[in-house]
């Protein structure tokens, strides 16, 4: 496999791309004298069928071998440069994300372009947000988003095209300052994508955008139907809708112009796609946007390490809001040493100080929001006595407990024998964390036998508007605690809110992969920002067993700047993302020898490329080892460079698609995850 370019002299071209059959293309020659001019995404004239006819195609995919004996592929006539339609950006995009993230080409553009399905017209009219009255009576910009605007306007009327970073702290008023860089974003006549994670997505949210450019705005989650969707695609093509608001797919939608990308909770790991290609919609929004010629701003009260490491290149510019608007004070934040509490003989999951705490507010008819953050399946070893936890020495993570006694790094395949005692101070309160919703809620009732209690987690959410209806009961103040897993502290606005006590924080901390710091760093700022909305100042407990650790103590300051430049000196110490970046190679298997024999192949093709600056892990276990009769084994590269790993991904895909391995790993299929959030 030799890398050097060779001349791409055979074009795979769809026809009609308006069809469901992306995956029907056709190779043509490309003559010598269009060699030049041809690309990903090009249009192109090419004849088709038998008369002399010519049709309209789209180039999708270059190599450099025909797949036809060479008489039976025909030239493409010509290269159409001049009028070039939507798709063909969004086709070079696909083309981006295939190279990018791997996967077949077929998957990128499928996840890029719209597929055409019959639309059922709604006959209810769809009901147009009055452009609103109370917008004249919007409170004029206080002076830090006013200096954020200008900068923005002021560089884009220059015609300068940047990424900005908008890091302004919980109730700074970052809506407020979106939606006066989109007004001047319009005014040029270029279009407008807002991205939000779904979970964001509230009606608050929306109508804040439509009360401010009413039926120019479109809205695209993951509810809609496929015909929905095209109906809203269709539309922002003729340009009857210049604002899209939704979460990451709502980034390819067909807008001919696009002037400016937002990416609001930028920081948010649910822009990261599960699906193949596993793309982040960050990544690929300044993509986009530089395919278009258009800004970025990227906006968060926790801005992700990455962001912040770009800025501290000189890559992005920041603008910063560090204060909420009016002046209303940032939440006070107190530590809960849960260490002290079993000494002290309190073994529940409330300390002595929230319980009193939780007490006063229901007294003065004040709510509370108490926050479990489990994320995926923690099953960390920890002491409950001195908070020790123990870790991989070769990763820097969490070991997890696994059903056989074993604990075990997931990164690099490292074991042990769980202890039976702490080897730090002999304590025999030693074990797996785990905590469930349903217990804390139980114990609450009997704490408080008066208490009006929502409880929102995976259970409680299983039907259709669940999550809006607990939602909608405690803004109505229905409820006096509301009770949940992290999707309670997600951009929800409760007035009635002065308390929030977030129960166990090392949960999230110790989740087993490099970026628990982080998120528990996010998760307890975003929290904190839930409390204290209204008039009143807000308070947050924080509960824990690692009452030093800087995620946390961080946290409590809300400082930012300190946590980010402890995280990437850890970042850049291990090699983890965003300093070096990471390959995961994900094996599924219908016969577990076989899938581990194929990892032990991927891993040796990949030790045996010497001298390229990369690191490869031995084949381990992933977490689920097993998932609907599958088994599955993952191989971790790391390198320094991205396009390191891309050259491993390709020769890997090569390698497996070939002869012998693809006869010998018939029941093997290989998958590619770059730079992975949470576990495998
Ligand atoms: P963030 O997204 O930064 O957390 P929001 O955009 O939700 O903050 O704004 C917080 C609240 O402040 C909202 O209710 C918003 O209407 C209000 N707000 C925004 N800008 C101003 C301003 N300049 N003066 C007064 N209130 C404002
Ligand atoms: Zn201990
Ligand atoms: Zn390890």
């Amino acid at each position: 496999m030799g890398q050097l370019r060779k001349a791409m002299r055979y074009a795979d071209i769809i026809i009609d791309i308006s069809h469901e059959r992306l995956d029907r293309s056709f190779q043509y020659r490309i003559p010598e004298a269009l060699e030049a001019s041809i690309r990903i995404g090009s249009v192109v004239a090419v004849p088709f069928g038998n008369g002399t006819r010519t049709r309209q195609g789209f180039v999708v995919g270059l190599s450099d071998e025909p797949k036809l004996p060479e008489e039976k592929l025909r030239d493409i006539v010509s290269v159409n440069e001049k009028k070039v339609p939507v798709e063909s950006q969004l086709i070079e995009l696909a083309g981006w994300m295939r190279h990018h993230y791997g996967g077949t080409l077929t998957q990128s553009l499928s996840t890029v372009l719209p597929v055409k399905k019959k639309v059922q017209r709604r006959k209810e009219q769809a009901k147009k947000p009055e452009r609103a009255e109370s917008a004249k009576a919007a409170p004029p910009l206080n002076p830090a988003q006013q200096h954020a605007v200008d900068a923005f306007r002021g560089d884009y009327e220059k015609g300068i095209r940047k990424t900005y970073l908008l890091f302004g702290v919980t109730g700074s008023g970052k809506t407020r300052v979106y939606l006066e860089m989109i007004e001047g974003v319009l005014a040029t006549g270029k279009s407008v994508i807002v991205l939000i994670p779904e979970i964001a997505l509230t009606r608050q949210n929306i109508e804040r955008f439509s009360a401010r450019f009413g039926d120019m705005v479109a809205v695209l989650h993951s509810r809609l139907s496929d015909g929905e969707r095209y109906e809203v695609y269709e539309r922002a093509k003729r340009g009857d809708i210049r604002i899209v608001l939704g979460p990451r797919s709502a980034l390819f939608v067909p807008f001919s112009s696009v002037g400016l990308i937002v990416v609001d909770e930028e920081h948010e790991t649910s822009y990261k796609s599960e699906q193949v290609p596993k793309y982040h919609a960050r990544e690929v929004a300044l993509q986009r946007a530089k395919m278009a010629g258009a800004a970025v701003v990227l906006g968060s009260a926790t801005p992700s390490v990455d962001s912040l490491l770009c800025v501290k290149k000189g890559e992005y510019q920041l603008l910063s809001m560090p204060e909420r608007v009016e002046s209303r004070p940032l939440p006070v934040t107190t530590i809960v040493d849960m260490r002290t509490e079993l000494k002290e003989g309190n073994r529940s999951m409330i300390s002595s100080l929230l319980r009193e705490k939780i007490a006063d507010r229901l007294q003065r008819q004040e709510q509370v929001l108490l926050f479990l953050n489990r994320r995926g399946m923690a099953g960390f070893f920890s002491c409950r006595s001195c908070g020790h936890v123990i870790k991989c020495p070769h990763c820097d993570v969490s070991l997890h407990q696994h059903r056989d006694g074993i604990l075990r790094c997931h990164y690099c395949g490292h074991k042990e024998v769980q202890p039976k005692t702490c080897p730090k101070c002999g304590s025999k309160y030693i074990g797996g964390f785990r905590a469930g919703t349903q217990s804390v809620e139980n114990l609450l009732q009997k704490l408080y036998p008066q208490v009006r209690i929502l409880r929102m987690d995976a259970d409680s959410t299983k039907h259709k508007g669940d999550h809006d209806r607990i939602l909608s009961q405690f803004a109505a103040h229905e409820a006096d605690i509301l009770l949940g897993t992290q999707m309670i502290v997600k951009g929800h606005d409760f007035a009635g809110v002065t308390l929030v006590g977030v129960l166990a924080a090392d949960l999230s901390l110790h989740g087993g992969d490099y970026t628990g710091s982080e998120r528990t760093f996010d998760l307890l700022v975003q929290a904190g920002g839930r409390a204290g909305r209204g008039e009143r100042r807000g308070e947050v407990v924080v509960q824990t067993y690692q009452p030093q650790h800087y995620a946390i103590t961080a946290a409590a300051n809300a400082d930012v700047n300190g946590f980010a430049e402890r995280e990437l000196a850890f970042r850049e110490l291990l090699r983890y993302p965003p300093v070096a970046h990471i390959l995961l190679v994900q094996i599924f298997s219908g016969a577990a020898e076989e899938g581990q024999a194929a990892a032990q192949e991927i891993h040796a093709a990949v030790a045996a490329k010497k001298g390229k600056r990369l690191s490869v892990a031995k084949p381990t276990e992933a977490m689920i080892a097993k998932m609907k009769d599958r088994f599955r084994f993952a191989v971790y590269v790391k390198a320094a460079e991205y396009d390191a790993l891309v050259e491993v991904k390709d020769e890997i895909e090569a390698l497996t698609k070939e002869e012998p391995f693809a006869g010998r790993f018939s029941h093997t299929r290989i998958f590619f995850d770059f730079d992975p959030l949470g576990m495998f």
